[in-house]
């Protein structure tokens, strides 16, 4: 008898069964099964399952889990509904999902850098009117978070001519990224800042980091990219800034509710470019290679990957 996989997915129901598909693909040694065509006594006896936007309350109901494996890189909001979890949460690490962000955080950083914001508006309006460009390596662009999304992203932006520095929680040594930890690292780093992109996980520390005392450190012709969690970074005053022209353009991948309700006025604004929450998304073929792998190896050796630190809180 095949092992039962419960799979706990809260995505419609076609990315679902296209989900199950590739696992299933991926792992034909296991019987990949979705919650609710569990029995009781499956739900009970499973160590482990697989999860993609779970409703908490399925999650629970398998009292003698060990570890889930999200299929997401970003495990805050079954943190914020299970904030106390009995079992181990492993979120998806891969190098594909990394240089996808990568590239995300490139093309909005060279949107931003050639002033196609401002030649999107000005076309509009019917304006000719261009303006004067800074060499790439004369462009700071700051990355906030330096894990395996912010790392990629700086490294990338760095192989493009962008002088690139980075803020983290720990010290960190990186060639040719000039890093900053710390409150004061931050400080200093905002007031240099051209671009400013977030890619920090959302926890009790980082909610609300970018408030109204470290938005205003930031220059008059900086931008922002917002592709981590809305949480971070406080936008009612970050639109009341781009509105006064202290700062220039945001490109916002990330909202308190999603879909952003048709009734925000954020869809309106000129200098907020809004994005479907598209920056960093999993690619199911190598997701489910990793999955298939992390599973063999507890399957194997009792290995559990490496997972969040609840009290860290990613
Ligand atoms: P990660 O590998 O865990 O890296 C987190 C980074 O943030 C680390 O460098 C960490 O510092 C730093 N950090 C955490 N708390 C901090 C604090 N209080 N002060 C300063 N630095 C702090 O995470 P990741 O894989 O790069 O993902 C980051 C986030 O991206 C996810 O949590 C998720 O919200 C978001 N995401 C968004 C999308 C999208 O499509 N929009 C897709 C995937 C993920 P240390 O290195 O010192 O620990």
């Amino acid at each position: 008898m095949k092992k039962i996989i419960p799979f706990v997915s809260g995505s419609d129901r076609q990315i679902t069964h296209l989900w199950l598909k590739y696992l299933q693909d991926e792992m034909s040694e296991y019987n990949i099964v979705l919650f609710d065509d569990l029995s009781k006594e499956q739900k009970l006896n499973a160590k482990f399952a697989i999860i993609a936007n779970p409703n908490p309350s399925n999650i629970l109901q398998m009292k003698n889990l060990k570890w889930v494996q999200s299929l997401w890189a970003g495990v805050e909001k079954l943190l914020d509904s299970i904030p106390n979890p009995s079992f181990q949460i492993v979120r998806m690490v891969d190098p594909v999902l990394s240089n996808t962000m990568a590239e995300s955080v490139l093309a909005w950083t060279l949107y931003l850098h050639k002033n196609m914001h401002l030649y999107h508006s000005q076309q509009r309006q019917k304006i000719w009117k261009p303006h004067i460009e800074t060499l790439s390596k004369d462009k700071n662009i700051l990355i906030l978070g330096l894990g395996k999304l912010g790392l990629a992203s700086a490294f990338k932006l760095k192989k493009n001519g962008f002088n690139v520095l980075g803020w983290s929680k720990s010290k960190k040594q990186i060639d040719e990224v000039i890093t900053y930890h710390g409150d004061e690292g931050l400080e200093t780093a905002l007031k240099l800042a051209h671009i400013v992109v977030c890619l920090l996980p959302l926890t009790k520390q980082t909610n609300n980091l970018l408030n109204k005392q470290k938005l205003d450190l930031l220059n008059s012709n900086a931008s922002i990219i917002n592709f981590a969690r809305a949480g971070i970074i406080d936008y009612d005053y970050l639109v009341e800034k781009l509105n006064k022209s202290e700062l220039s353009h945001a490109i916002l991948d990330v909202f308190y509710e999603e879909p952003l309700n048709c009734d925000s006025l954020l869809w309106e604004n000129e200098n907020i470019t809004i994005l479907p929450h598209i920056s960093g998304p999993t690619d199911m073929a190598s997701a489910s290679k990793i999955v298939s792998k992390n599973l063999k190896q507890y399957y194997e050796k009792g290995i559990i990957p490496i997972s969040i630190d609840i009290k860290k809180g990613y």
